[in-house]
């Protein structure tokens, strides 16, 4: 999820990949390290924890000297993030290194293969099985390219690698799937990139490795092989970006690329946690006894991640049967909240360092309660507090406005849903599998929204004068609109509110005159016709509506200036769709306003003060 660089040439490899590396900072990381191939047998290795400069003075002292190296800054998804976890990873001779972004999903079957084939491992990383495969099939292949394609044969989940060999001292092995990787084309030298600003300062002219390929780079060569080794042609591509528009990876803005990045923040969420139909959510370390005992679940969050928690309550209560209050942070603690016991509280923050959620988690510990964080960063001061932790995996976000975080929350929040439903046998095995299989199904349905930015673009940029726009939905639709509205304010400046669509009548719609945008959300088939009521009293005061609905709700349609047509999902699940158009329209809106989309005014990405 970080990054990756690789050098194969005539300088000494370790200033070139930490110079590298350093253009790949912005992303954020936790740990660093780089391995060098050079004369003697085995590889060095060095890496810590912390930032590039540490990792700097270490490379200064130890001065280690080759042509050859791979780098890595670290975004831990496995493992804390310290010098042990940090990559390169390498086996018990430091005759392989490599380092790796991704998730590899079936790591803990392969790390009790490897364990009692007598392989000790050094890190808690996923990553570790990898090289210690790697060494398994190169033992018996002796050839490097067949352990590679032997050893990720058994990988399952998302992965760029870049990989040395002591045997192989002229060569730097890439491969990858669902994670990005692209070779650079230098003359007399080639380089391995996750990302191409690490490379932009020495080539413009990358190829890019797709997935199930592994590519052999030597300093004057570039092969590449598809997994079962036949040797596949390859094209390069001229790069023309200045180094700002490639960090972005081509697109406009983080926020742009973060909200493209959902399908894979949902699937890495989510996938490693289905085995064969089944959820197994071990972080959440409570028996079945006291799942089925529990009588209330308590959420406690700030902003977007609140919002996420009131979507959550709705799912929950309706699969799992258990009542759920959900709590701004910084309301929780000052209410002095009556917690009984046999309940349990979920704490979310992307961050992990939000102040007012970890103020409300402390204050449920200290009235005895369980708790379970839902957080994006590893080893951040929430994880740390709670009793467990249930990782999104999102990747590094970096636009204020959270995108990718929020869908990842949103998924961790069904998992759990789902896992208690199971337990209480409140959902039947059937209806459980189909969920299953529906929540796995979201990653495609978002990807099938995003292929409709154009349109809402459009309807975005005639909305770039309103001063008023109002989100109405009920239920789950409420929740959604919560956040709809508030990635309206944040970004575009516009003044918005989300209600309850019931709720209007008594009071806002006082609001509504002509030309007022209503965006109503109907995605609960049990509620079309009572939001289809509340959306028509609007249009008879003179709003305009942004319709969000299934295509069997013509009612809400037809009266729409503008519809999103959602793909077809269960409802529980409706969220993690209506807020894919949500997200554009504020993002269009706050591009034709002519906006900061990224650090919009007055706010910052991870609140530290209460
Ligand atoms: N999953 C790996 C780890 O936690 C790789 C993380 C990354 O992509 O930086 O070490």
């Amino acid at each position: 999820m970080c990054g990756i660089v690789g050098y194969v040439g005539n300088l000494n490899a370790a200033p070139v990949l930490i110079d590298s590396l350093k253009k790949l900072e912005y992303r954020g990381y936790d740990s660093a390290g780089i391995a060098v191939l050079g004369k003697e047998v085995e590889i060095k290795v060095i890496k810590t924890q912390g930032r590039l400069s540490a990792l700097e003075s270490l490379v200064l002292d130890q001065k280690p000297q080759g042509n050859i190296g791979i780098g890595h800054t670290r975004w831990a998804t496995h493992g804390e993030p310290n010098t042990e976890n940090a990559h390169p990873h390498y086996n018990a001779s430091r005759t392989i290194a490599l380092v790796h972004n991704g998730i590899i999903e079936n790591h803990g079957d392969l790390r009790q293969e490897l364990t009692s084939r007598g392989y000790t491992f050094l890190s808690h990383t996923d990553t570790e099985v990898a090289v210690h495969l790697l060494d398994y099939y190169y033992k018996s292949e002796k050839d490097p390219k067949k352990a590679i394609s032997m050893t990720l044969s058994r990988v399952k989940g998302s992965y760029a690698f870049g990989i040395l060999f002591a045997d192989c001292p002229n060569t730097v092995f890439a491969a990858r799937k669902d994670s990005p990787l692209a070779v650079g084309l230098g003359q007399g030298e080639n380089f391995i990139a996750s990302d191409a600003p690490a490379i932009l300062k020495h080539t413009h002219d990358v190829i890019y490795i797709d997935n199930d390929e592994i590519a052999e780079i030597q300093k004057d060569s570039v092969k590449v092989y598809h997994l079962n080794l036949k040797e596949t042609a390859k094209e390069a591509v001229h790069i023309g970006w200045d180094p700002e528009a490639a960090e972005k990876n081509g697109f406009a803005h983080f926020m742009l690329k973060e909200i493209h990045e959902q399908p894979a923040a949902i699937r890495n969420t989510v996938f490693p946690r289905i085995t064969d139909g089944n959820i197994s959510l071990d972080e959440l370390a409570l028996s079945e006894d006291a799942i089925k005992n529990l009588r209330k679940i308590h959420i406690v969050a700030c902003g977007s991640a609140y919002h996420a928690g009131v979507v959550g309550k709705y799912v929950i209560e309706k699969l799992a049967r258990i009542p759920v209050e959900v709590d701004l942070a910084s309301e929780f603690r000052y209410r002095e909240p009556i917690l009984e016991k046999d309940s349990f509280c979920i704490a979310i923050s992307q961050s992990g360092e939000t102040a007012d959620t970890l103020a409300a988690l402390r204050e449920a510990k200290r009235q005895g309660l369980f708790t379970v964080a839902i957080v994006n960063v590893i080893g951040s001061t929430i994880a740390r507090e709670a009793d467990s932790v249930i990782h999104t995996h999102a990747g590094p976000e970096i636009s204020v406005a959270t995108t990718k975080a929020y869908s990842a929350q949103l998924a961790t929040l069904y998992l759990v849903a789902l896992r208690l439903a199971l337990v209480r046998a409140t959902v039947t095995k059937e209806d459980f599998a189909k969920l299953v299989k529906e929540l796995k199904s979201l990653p495609e349905k978002i990807e099938m929204l995003l292929a409709e930015q154009e349109s809402i673009k459009q309807f975005a940029n005639k909305c770039k004068e309103k001063k008023d726009i109002f989100f109405i939905g009920r239920g789950i639709d409420y929740a959604a609109a919560l956040e709809g509205s508030l990635k309206l304010k944040e970004i575009s400046y516009i003044h918005s509110e989300a209600y309850a669509a019931g709720e209007l009548k008594h009071g806002t719609i006082s609001l509504i005159e002509k030309g007022t945008l209503v965006v109503s959300l109907a995605t609960q088939p049990t509620l079309y016709e009572k939001t289809v009521s509340n959306t028509a009293e609007v249009i008879c005061r003179g709003a305009d509506i942004l319709a969000l609905t299934f295509g069997d709700n013509p009612a809400l349609l037809q009266n729409a200036a503008f519809s999103v047509i959602l793909p077809e999902t269960d409802p529980i699940f409706s969220a993690s769709l209506s807020v894919i158009p949500l997200q554009l329209f504020a993002y269009h809106i706050s591009l034709a306003k002519g906006l900061d989309v990224d650090k919009p005014r007055n706010l910052a990405k991870s609140v530290t003060v209460e």
